[in-house]
């Protein structure tokens, strides 16, 4: 683009052919703003969809496709939902996305890691550019994952809620630490540019503007009367992770009372929203696993934790379901990213009930082809008894959630090394209403 302000039309209506304009107007393109626009839209229906498109000189855009919400606390016998997240663009093609496009749903929710920051000269794709540190590297990153075909399919069909994990800035990083040490105020300037560019690209509302490294990630939705979603942002307000990180037995630091993964503002904002929701289901719509998950595949003698997860903050863990079991918050249902890895589990509480259950989405390719059964799952699933399932295949899971039920059906790639990768329903899982069982 040319460094100068492009006048953007834009159009939506409420039939694909653009017969029925409902909302027009102009905005402006600003090279400040990587000529990116954000609209928002008021005075349409609910529960229905819309079509948009953008014009710009002599270009139009292909028209996407978003559903508006129903009213809050409608009555509603359905919601259904794909979480997916975890899109390493040279571990492999992004069929999963292509499936998503197809499916007929209310959201997508993306669980983080839209890019990768990192660079492996190896891949079944090639990132261009090195690792980004400014702005403009920020921006060619979403920009070549943005010409993918299958992903742009995605967006143009759904409305999606967006949250962020750790790669669209730097691995592993932990509010203003990053990984390798550097100083704050000075990781604190590339957090400032991965937020811009993670602005500038995402569906996000001006209340999300970007404040120098400072992002409004987290936010709530609430479906009707069925469904309260919880996005959270577990990388913005986290402490460090303990013990150097890692995979490893847990020492002195990751077992302290003040441990907290989502900083005390949001901690708050999630405890009052699980309290109060009058809906029938709550999600927790989270970035890395909740679960306590014991790592060991051999003969280790202590049990192995990520530091990354909660796993590293145990007691945020214990103060949440707590929290759950104090106030009899039924019907909690965790969906989470990042391990690359499809798991779902109950949550249990100190005394070993069930207290909700937790959905660990797999990768849409990070990771590659994968395979069934990872090497040593058996003796992750031998250690680890409220773990009910694992799978090494690449995907995303569908969520529906309805009165007497929840289902999640796990959705899982034969390959990923090739565009043509083929879909099937590896595992189909109900939650009773009431119940935090897995059947
Ligand atoms: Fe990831
Ligand atoms: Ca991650």
């Amino acid at each position: 683009m040319p460094m100068v302000t492009a006048p953007v039309t834009y159009e939506v209506a409420e039939d694909e052919n653009f017969n029925t304009i409902v909302a027009n107007g102009e905005t402006q393109a600003l090279p400040e703003l990587g000529h990116s626009v954000h609209v928002e839209i008021t005075g349409l229906k609910p529960a229905r969809p819309y079509w948009y498109r953008f014009i710009a000189g002599r270009e139009r855009s292909a028209t996407g496709r978003a559903r508006t919400m129903p009213h809050p606390g409608s009555g509603l016998d359905r919601v259904r939902f794909v979480a997916a997240g975890c899109q390493n663009y040279e571990n492999g093609y992004y069929a999963a996305y292509r499936g998503i496009a197809g499916e007929e749903l209310d959201f997508l929710w993306h669980y983080g890691d839209y890019i990768y920051e990192g660079q492996n000269k190896a891949g079944i794709r090639q990132h261009v550019g090195e690792e980004p540190y400014s702005l403009d590297d920020y921006r060619l990153r979403y920009a070549q994952y943005k010409m993918d075909a299958d992903l742009q399919a995605a967006h143009a069909a759904h409305s999606w809620w967006v949250t962020w994990d750790d790669h669209e800035t730097d691995n592993n990083w932990a509010g203003d630490r990053g990984q390798d040490g550097t100083p704050s105020a000075i990781f604190n300037l590339r957090r400032q540019a991965a937020a811009q560019a993670y602005y500038e690209n995402m569906p996000l509302r001006a209340t999300s503007f970007p404040h120098g490294p400072s992002i409004q990630i987290y936010r709530q939705a609430k479906y009707g009367d069925l469904l309260d979603a919880h996005f959270l942002d577990t990388r913005q307000y986290r402490m460090d992770q303990p013990c150097g990180d890692g995979f490893k037995p847990a020492c002195a630091a990751a077992l302290t009372r003040d441990r907290s993964i989502l900083g005390a503002v949001e901690e708050k904002w999630l405890f009052e929203g699980l309290a109060k929701s009058p809906s029938r289901w709550k999600l927790i719509a989270n970035q890395v696993m909740i679960m306590p998950l014991d790592r060991r595949t051999g003969n280790e003698s202590a049990p192995i934790w990520n530091m990354d997860s909660w796993a590293g903050y145990s007691a945020n863990r214990t103060r949440l379901l707590n929290h759950i079991q104090k106030n009899k918050v039924k019907n909690v249902i965790v969906t989470t990213g990042d391990e690359h890895q499809n798991y779902a589990a109950e949550l249990r509480g100190p005394k070993g009930d069930a207290l909700g259950i937790e959905f660990v989405a797999t990768s849409i390719s990070t990771g590659g082809n994968g395979s069934d059964m990872r090497p040593g799952n058996d003796r992750i699933m031998a250690n680890n008894p409220h773990l009910k399932f694992t799978n090494d295949q690449r995907g995303y899971i569908l969520c529906e959630a309805r009165r007497e039920a929840w289902t999640t059906e796990l959705k899982v790639l034969d390959r990923v090394d090739t565009p043509e990768g083929a879909l099937s329903v590896r595992r189909k899982f109900t939650v009773p209403a009431g119940e935090s069982k897995l059947s």
